[in-house]
């Protein structure tokens, strides 16, 4: 265990099946709010987008809504949002959506207080890495999906694209100060983007386990999360009605959140952030699948005793002479899993994606999110990296 770390994870998070309709009576952090949603249709459609203008009416707030984000957001819908925050005099964001949609409403409350332009914030790859002077305006996230765990992170992930950078920020201010996490809004996802985004929460605990950056509360959220998407995620994806194990998904992913805040992804996030800005239209959670059993193969070995950890929270049956053997269990139960959301079959170059590309997709990954490089639990050089890559593609 750690003996030396920090713990900090200041937000309200009010979970469970029909927690939605609290927005109409608790306490929200201003009287007018920027309410940003995507560019799709689902939550309009479901009717989400409605019922959360009336709760907010009923607790005496305005909204103004901002709805043009992409399923992988891009700056210039930042920079948009905070100028009609700042037009309309918002005093604090409301996210209403999944993963893009909540990062998207992060990066508009910082750029709502702060001067110049959003990649001047951003270290890493060609961001200027200024500091930020100003605290972000209060953001309330209410998710619709199960998946990024940004309602309980201050990380938020943009595409400059441009350059093809596609890098996370976070800092204290970007917490949300209040997320609300109501399953019942879940079971309107797709089984395809359900198995994505549980896969990714999946791979948030994991990872955040992997970390070198690990420590005890982070260790007991992930171990908890990889054990319930285990079992969970393929009922979700079957059945997408069946509110208990939505819920625990659910669970999952905030909790997945909660151990992006106290620890930290690794590489392979950085491998996938490489591959989606190049092609925009793979989903972060396919991208990562796809990935993730070369990458954990060849991770496992190196380092393993995390991975029979990790293997055991799975309830595979750990066996063999040496840790290097014990450690392989993590990738059978991996692979399994895989098979139990129906995704076996999901490959890189169903997305166009092809084995040349191997050098450029390394040296983006270690360049614009080389940060999480420097936490992998075996650090790996350039030529791994492209290894990896091809043995994937
Ligand atoms: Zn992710």
């Amino acid at each position: 265990m750690k003996k030396r770390f920090s713990y900090y994870m200041p937000t309200e998070v009010i979970f469970g099946a029909g927690t939605l309709k609290q927005l109409a009576k608790v306490s929200l952090p201003g009287k007018k709010a920027l309410l940003v949603i995507s560019a799709g249709t689902s939550v309009k459609k479901y009717g989400y987008l409605d019922r959360v203008i009336d709760y907010l009416k009923e607790n005496g707030v305005e909204a103004i809504v901002f709805d043009k984000i992409l399923p992988n957001p891009i700056v210039e819908h930042v920079e948009e949002g905070a100028k009609v925050a700042k037009k309309n005099k918002c005093d604090f964001i409301i996210g209403l959506g999944g993963g893009s949609t909540i990062d998207s409403s992060k990066s508009i409350a910082l750029m709502a207080t702060n001067e110049g332009e959003y990649w001047d914030y951003i270290s890493g790859g060609s961001g200027k890495g200024e500091k930020v002077k100003n605290n972000a305006l209060p953001i309330v996230a209410i998710t619709t999906t199960a998946g990024t765990g940004t309602e309980a992170d201050p990380w938020t992930v943009i595409t400059k694209t441009d350059t093809n950078e596609k890098i996370g920020f976070g800092c204290k201010s970007t917490f949300p100060t209040l997320s609300i996490v109501d399953p019942e809004l879940m079971v309107s996802v797709p089984p395809k983007f359900t198995a994505y985004q549980g896969m990714d929460a999946f791979f948030h605990a994991a990872e955040g386990y992997l970390a070198s950056v690990n420590q005890p509360a982070s260790d007991s959220h992930a171990l908890e999360a990889v054990k319930l998407i285990t079992k969970s995620l393929p009922i979700a994806v079957k059945d997408g009605n069946d509110i208990e194990a939505r819920t625990e998904v659910a669970w999952a992913n905030t909790a997945a959140g909660i151990v992006e805040s106290l620890s930290s992804c690794i590489s392979h996030h950085s491998m996938e952030h490489a591959l989606s800005a190049y092609h925009p239209e793979l989903p972060h959670g396919a991208g990562l699948i796809c990935l993730s059993v070369s990458y954990f193969s060849y991770m496992a070995s190196k380092c393993p005793n995390r991975f029979i950890a990790l293997a055991d929270a799975m309830g595979e049956k750990v066996e063999g002479n040496t840790d290097e053997e014990r450690a392989q269990a993590f990738i059978t139960a991996l692979k399994k899993l895989i098979k139990n959301i129906g995704m076996e079959d999901l490959k890189l170059s169903d997305f166009g994606i092809k084995k040349e590309e191997a050098p450029k997709l390394a040296k983006n990954a270690m360049e614009t999110m080389g940060g999480l490089f420097t936490v992998d639990p075996y650090k790996l050089s350039y030529e791994e990296v492209v290894k990896i890559y091809e043995n994937c593609l």
